[in-house]
């Protein structure tokens, strides 16, 4: 179980709303995940770093103009920041926030942050903490997993929260993920997907007999009655068990 550390007071509201804040989500429908954008030190995933992250999000997300506001925000944009070592509350869980440019989502969506970007791996105590806190907010608002999304399922204008988390959403939207560790080959020729399901793009292909690294198995979109997918360690995304693998 991880710790959830209180920084709501080290991230001051915006003084050009005098006090007076967006206000509180009337029903809460969803959680969004976001990323930084650009890739950051590694140092800005916990402790220190992090809330030296934070105090410039908080500083360019309240500046005048910003995102087309006369004012900025009215303060920090999302709810949850996951770090390595904890999860950080930065707003009340409850709070209203301008975080997915999407007028649906700024209303009825909750806001969790990961202070990484661009292709950026996202460490494995990141992703606990993520998985964590997305499911205590899920069970609080009586939520199945498909009412995660990525900021970029609500807005064509971002990549947020790019490619490398998005698969690792899809992953946790499939459902409990059951680990089936090891080295594996293929006995057909394969297509990686960022999803496990033929929405997902296509990554890349292996020939026949590849020698592939297989974290977990996944509940995926079902072809010639078979749902069963793999979650490849590298992180590039999904392949349906149709490859026929055989274990190393
Ligand atoms: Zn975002």
């Amino acid at each position: 179980m991880s710790s959830i550390i209180d920084i709501r007071s080290q991230l001051p509201l915006n003084p050009r709303w005098g006090g007076a804040t967006i206000g509180y989500r009337p029903e809460t429908r969803y959680i969004t995940w976001h990323y930084n954008g650009p890739a950051l030190p590694e140092y800005m995933a916990y402790g220190e770093g992090l809330m030296r992250w934070a105090r410039s999000a908080l500083d360019w997300q309240t500046r005048s103009g910003w995102s087309g506001t006369a004012n900025g925000a009215d303060g920090f944009c999302y709810n949850y920041i996951v770090g390595t070592d904890a999860v950080y509350l930065a707003r009340d869980t409850d709070a209203q926030l301008w975080h997915a440019g999407n007028y649906e989502a700024n209303t009825y969506s909750a806001a969790i942050v990961f202070p990484i970007g661009g292709g950026q791996a996202v460490p494995d105590a990141m992703l606990l903490n993520a998985a964590y806190i997305t499911d205590v907010l899920l069970a609080w608002y009586n939520l199945p997993r498909n009412a995660v999304f990525g900021h970029r399922d609500w807005s064509a204008n971002t990549l947020c929260p790019g490619d490398v988390i998005g698969t690792h959403l899809a992953a946790y939207k499939a459902g409990e993920a059951k680990p089936c560790n090891g080295w594996f080959r293929n006995r057909y020729p394969c297509t990686v997907r960022t999803e496990p399901s033929r929405r997902g793009r296509v990554v890349r292909s292996y020939p026949v007999g590849a020698h592939l690294e297989m974290a977990a198995c996944v509940d995926g979109e079902v072809i010639d009655n078979n749902g069963q997918w793999y979650w490849l360690r590298s992180g590039e995304g999904f392949i349906h068990a149709s490859a026929g693998f055989v274990r190393l």
